[in-house]
């Protein structure tokens, strides 16, 4: 995952003209990645988690980016990765590579579940 990662290009993203040097992004990492010193983060470690940029008090200051894309949100970014999944699955179930010991039903009333909790 890391080298993956790696290889990718989303990066979290500095503006250091912007940033006020609060250190938040720092101090909330969970993996301890000196955010504040960075202007884009190149880290195996780095999970894209997006922690840094929700604690972030300056708007645009530190932001999810990829290449040739609009900056990523955390709503986005959710909807992007359900919709990818659901996708995904549903290719599956048509072209018969799906393999699951779960009904029909409860498939449909786990997706429904999922919709919901928003
Ligand atoms: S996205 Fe998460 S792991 Fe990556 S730098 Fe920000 S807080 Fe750290
Ligand atoms: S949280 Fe935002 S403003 Fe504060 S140091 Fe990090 S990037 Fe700069």
């Amino acid at each position: 995952m890391g080298l993956l990662a790696l290889a990718g290009p989303t990066r979290i993203e500095r503006n250091q003209r912007s940033c006020i040097n609060c250190r938040r992004c720092t101090d909330i990492c969970p993996h301890q990645l000196p955010v504040h010193q960075k202007a884009r983060i190149k880290s195996a470690e780095c999970s894209g988690c997006m922690d840094c940029t929700r604690v972030c008090p300056v708007t645009g200051a530190l932001q999810l980016k990829t290449k040739g894309l609009p900056v990523w949100s955390q709503l986005r970014l959710g909807l992007v990765i359900v919709g990818l999944f659901i996708a995904l699955v549903y290719t599956a179930r048509i072209t018969g590579h799906w393999q699951s010991s779960l009904s029909p039903y409860e498939f449909h009333m786990r997706l429904v579940e999922i919709e919901s909790s928003d």
